[in-house]
């Protein structure tokens, strides 16, 4: 042993396990000349390393900067020791858990190593479409339990051939102890069913023949990652029309997939934000501005100047996608399920809820253990927002700026997810959908234990929402009632700040504002909440100022007939329901007369403040949209609609607390009727809110000298608003929070749960 030889012990967690960290520590100590060892505890990744002080100082900074792709440190701890009596570096056997647990990986895109491998001829992994390595490839979606090794995943059916198990056991190969290594030999393969075909058609031909169907405008149902999805040629009118009727989806648009970046630019104005965002290793839609003359059909997107495109991120995919003459570059890749349901991801069952949507299967023997659907995002302020975080996002932990004792958050209703929290970290699920059906409901309650147990968490305390019909609420009630746990019902808007707060690790109880504009949450009044200006912590939140309630005649009816909703808003403002109006002209006689008698009795007529209901009534009274067929798309088309140009508005006034919405709707039709253009109308409508929303901030900073707001609620989607408050915050003065990781919409409420009960000491 080297005289001068120091020793120093380091302890890192984070993502540092299934990501190739211990080959990476052991390639490093090689370069440096170092000995000792590197083992994965429960806790992370601790070394022991040996050698001069100088190499050992390089190595310390090599661990820190060089990462490998997938590894996140959250915590780096080095101490010195005495030198240790090695006589080389080595990798030893794992230490085991004391109960603990370590972040596990999302299922990660396809790596370039990978990609150039897969169109190799010479590789012996050419067109395998399931190569992948420790930087790439399913994590998530195969992972039956922990600690994650291949016999507790969906591959511990595949035996290694010796090729493969080489790699796996050799520290210096990119698939050293990579979990789902794979080939031609040893690995999973594909094959295509077709109705009245047989046998099979198998391998590289299946694909080839799934390549010709699209090209020949079928529909198939193709197994991917996560879950199946409903493929076509994009470039189809009649096949994209065919496979909406059949899926019973009217307007909402269609997620498409593309083989690489120049066949996106072909169709779509792309920023480097954006094609940053594309290319990431999550990979998820992006909504882009559509070039004119693109050759994507109408259908695939109705009434939306953007597509939603995804990069392929897998290698059959890739495979599937290659360019060739004559053949699409892109496709619609639509989740496989019919119209709400949650996405298909077992064989048999997809076999049967989709064999009357598909000509066909492409289907593959790798199992998913757990469904995944595809993130949604979009760049706005220069900056990336998830519309829903699953594929590539979930379960990648947030870590929180408070330690949380073990706790389970049920989510809201619709876009749902649930949390669960210890220590400094957040599990947020993936995407798990809208809880008002079956098959919804049976796919959350199946997600929740494989979190407990895959993050070892029994919560000590639980946390729902203040609505009394959610599903998720009776959930969390039943479950309260059977484990005997302590429940906590927040406020859902309340949630929606907190969440903000804690997606901008904000860890003191000041109180901030929270604009919070939203479509529907449960108020603790038992009125529809949605056009909230809070003040709180997390802890709790005041309502400083709301929009006046209006009656919302019918509920939900309301929703999906925004007709209804404007002449509601008429009503209530005492303005007379004239023929020519677009929202007047939507709807027939009688639908009218009882609407107005639902309104003068009050029947069936829940108040509401819902800023969503607000964008509803202005879509349809300048005749924008009159049918909803998906949540959101009124204000959605009448934010396409706007023209950015026009900077004109309507002042709004604040009287104690209470926003009357009437004098804008006086206003819109009176510059309606004066012939002003719907574009200009549709953004004087956009930027009377954005002064609204900055109004009220300067009224509760007056009273209360707090400058901080935070944005929430699912509202906030709408860029154009989001993009006109913030200017005009800013030039006040406020420093603004915006959601980072959890989506502004109901996805990100069940972080904001968990932080609320942290705070309240549920569970403690
Ligand atoms: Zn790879
Ligand atoms: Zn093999
Ligand atoms: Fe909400």
């Amino acid at each position: 042993m080297n005289p001068n030889s120091v020793g120093r012990k380091i302890k890192i967690s984070g993502t540092v396990q299934g990501v190739g960290f211990r080959p990476f520590v052991y390639a490093q100590a090689l370069r440096f000349n170092l000995t000792g060892w590197v083992r994965n505890t429960s806790l992370g990744v601790e070394i022991h390393a040996c050698g001069g002080l100088p190499a050992l100082e390089a190595f310390t900074a090599a661990l820190q900067h060089d990462l490998p792709p997938l590894a996140r440190i959250d915590q780096f701890e080095k101490q010195t020791c005495p030198p240790g009596n090695f006589s080389q570096f080595e990798i030893i056997a794992s230490q085991a858990g004391a109960g603990d647990f370590v972040p596990i990986t999302p299922d990660i895109a396809i790596c370039d190593d990978c990609q150039r491998e897969l169109f190799d001829p010479a590789d012996r992994r050419f067109g395998y479409p399931f190569i992948n390595c420790t930087n790439c490839g399913p994590r998530f979606s195969i992972i039956q339990d922990i600690p994650y090794d291949r016999p507790h995943t969906t591959m511990s059916g595949f035996e290694m051939c010796p090729n493969c198990r080489a790699e796996y056991e050799n520290p210096l190969d990119r698939r050293f102890h990579a979990q789902p290594i794979a080939c031609p030999q040893c690995g999973p393969h594909v094959w295509l069913e077709l109705p009245s075909v047989d046998p099979l058609i198998s391998g590289k031909e299946s694909i080839a023949a799934a390549r010709n169907l699209i090209k020949a405008g079928k529909i198939l149902a193709i197994k991917g990652l996560g879950g199946f999805h409903l493929a076509c040629d994009a470039a189809n009118p009649q096949a994209v029309d065919t496979l909406r009727l059949r899926k019973q989806r009217s307007d909402k648009p269609f997620g498409l997939m593309a083989f690489d970046l120049e066949t996106i630019e072909r169709h779509c104005h792309l920023s480097d934000e954006e094609t940053r965002l594309l290319s990431s290793r999550e990979r998820p839609i992006v909504l882009l501005e559509r070039r004119n003359g693109s050759s994507v059909a109408a259908e695939a997107a109705p009434g939306q100047p953007t597509l939603g495109v995804m990069l392929a991120y897998t290698p059959l995919h890739l495979l599937l996608l290659q360019p060739e003459n004559g053949y699409s570059d892109l496709w619609v890749m639509t989740s496989g399920n019919l119209s709400e349901e949650p996405i298909a991801y077992q064989d048999e069952e997809a076999r049967q809820r989709l064999s009357p949507l598909a000509d066909g299967f492409l289907m593959h023997n790798r199992p998913i253990h757990m469904r995944v659907d595809d993130s949604v995002a979009r760049i706005a302020e220069h900056q990336p927002f998830l519309i829903r975080r699953s594929r590539g996002f979930a379960p990648q932990p947030i870590r929180l700026p408070f330690e949380s004792p073990p706790l389970f958050a049920a989510g809201a209703e619709l876009k749902n997810t649930f949390c669960l929290a210890r220590k400094q970290y957040a599990f947020l699920s993936h995407h798990i959908g809208d809880l008002q059906n079956y098959e919804t409901l049976a796919a959350y309650e199946a997600a929740i234990p494989h979190f407990e147990r895959l993050f070892r968490i029994q919560p000590r305390g639980l946390v729902c929402d203040l609505h009394p019909d959610y599903l998720a609420t009776r959930y969390a009630r039943q479950r309260s009632e059977d484990q005997q746990l302590e429940l906590l019902q927040v406020q859902h808007h309340h949630a929606h700040l907190a969440a903000c707060l804690a997606d901008n690790d904000w860890n003191s109880d000041e109180a901030v504002i929270g604009l919070c504009f939203d479509g529907t949450g449960y108020g603790t009044d038992g009125a529809i909440w949605g056009g909230e200006v809070l003040l709180g912590n997390y802890r709790q939140a005041q309502r400083k100022v709301h929009l006046a309630y209006v009656p919302q005649p019918g509920g939900d009816l309301a929703v999906h007939k925004p007709a209804r909703m404007a002449l509601a808003h008429l009503w209530q403002a005492g303005l007379d329901w004239e023929p020519d109006l677009p929202s007047v002209q939507a709807l027939c006689a009688e639908e009218r007369t009882v609407l107005r008698s639902q309104l003068d009795h009050k029947l069936n007529t829940p108040q509401t403040s819902s800023m969503g209901r607000l964008f509803d009534a202005a879509s349809s009274l300048l005749g924008v949209c009159q049918k909803v067929t998906y949540e959101g798309q009124a204000a959605i088309w009448l934010e396409n609609a706007a023209d950015p140009a026009e900077n004109g508005h309507y002042d709004l006034e604040i009287e104690a607390g209470i926003v009357n919405p009437g004098p804008l709707w006086s206003a819109l039709i009176a510059d309606w009727r004066a012939g002003v253009s719907l574009p200009r109308l549709s953004a004087r409508f956009h930027n009377s809110l954005a002064h609204l929303a900055a109004k009220a901030c300067r009224v509760i900073r007056q009273e209360t000298d707090v400058g901080v707001v935070a944005l929430s609620g699912g509202v906030w989607q709408n860029r154009l608003l989001l993009e006109r408050s913030l200017h005009h915050l800013r030039q006040d003065g406020f420093k603004v929070l915006l959601h980072q990781q959890a989506p502004t919409n109901d996805g990100g409420v069940s972080l904001g749960q968990i932080m609320i009960a942290i705070a309240n000491g549920i569970g403690g």
